[in-house]
């Protein structure tokens, strides 16, 4: 069955993969960028999730092509790091207000067609410092957890309406956002993962998709690691 789906920040790296993904199953397959554009084939809406407006716009644009949202991936996300005493305040209100924040907004606004269709499927990319913290992080292992007590609350809110809310936490995966780390921080990143290797996006796709997909109709509230194992016992 053809879905609408839209997926944020899929313009490029892990929710290009997950896009794609879902575009491969046969669903209606939107993105959000802010102005890259979008990859062949799919919808492509201009969105800065951390301008309501445009979130709203994004959404209207998409339901007016492919009706209804149904799936929602909120994936947008950046990094901005700095030691606690170092980070200013601004530093640190950036990085939440498009990781969690912008969560919000995507998902209020998807909240409001899945009540009225009575399903749909919300699905927020975390990350597995969210649950283990990281050094220089703190703004970013905030918003990330965050998230998960997010989700949690809709996957409460929501679950009698046939909305399930569930997080995904993928360790290191080779994108533009952790290129920019040092070669010696990827080392130590690398010796702590027990599969010895990064995540290729398309891995952290799968459990997306897995999410998405009627054999996940019983699962909401959950938090799939998808990490090498690298976050055990947290
Ligand atoms: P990239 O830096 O490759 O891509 C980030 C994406 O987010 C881009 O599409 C970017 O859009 C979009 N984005 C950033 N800020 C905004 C904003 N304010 N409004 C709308 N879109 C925005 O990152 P990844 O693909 O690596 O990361 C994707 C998600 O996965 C993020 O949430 C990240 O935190 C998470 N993650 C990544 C890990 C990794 O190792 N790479 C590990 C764990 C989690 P644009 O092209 O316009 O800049």
């Amino acid at each position: 069955m053809t879905r609408s789906v839209l997926v944020t920040g899929g313009n490029r790296g892990i929710g290009l993969a997950i896009a794609q993904a879902f575009q491969a199953a046969g669903d209606n397959v939107a993105v959000t960028h802010r102005g890259s554009g979008a990859p062949d084939g799919m919808l492509g809406v201009r969105c800065d999730v951390t301008d309501p407006d445009q979130v709203a716009a994004a959404f209207d644009e998409v339901e007016a092509a492919h009706g209804r949202v149904e799936v929602v991936v909120a994936n947008a996300g950046i990094t901005d790091d700095g030691l606690l005493l170092r980070m200013g305040e601004q530093q640190f209100q950036r990085v939440v207000d498009a990781n969690l924040t912008g969560a919000y907004r995507v998902a209020k606004r998807a909240a409001s067609s899945m009540l009225r269709n009575r399903k749909g499927r919300m699905i927020f990319i975390s990350s597995t410092v969210a649950l283990s913290g990281a050094p220089g992080q703190a703004n970013y292992a905030a918003s990330k957890a965050g998230l998960i007590g997010f989700a949690r609350s809709l996957a409460r809110e929501l679950g009698s309406r046939g909305i399930t809310s569930n997080v995904v936490t993928p360790g290191f995966v080779a994108t533009d956002m952790t290129e920019e780390l040092s070669e010696e921080r990827k080392q130590q990143i690398l010796d702590q993962v027990p599969l010895g290797r990064y995540a290729e996006p398309d891995e952290v796709a799968g459990a997306v998709r897995w999410l998405a997909s009627e054999s996940a109709g019983y699962v909401t509230g959950a938090v799939i690691p998808v990490d090498g194992g690298v976050g055990m016992g947290h």
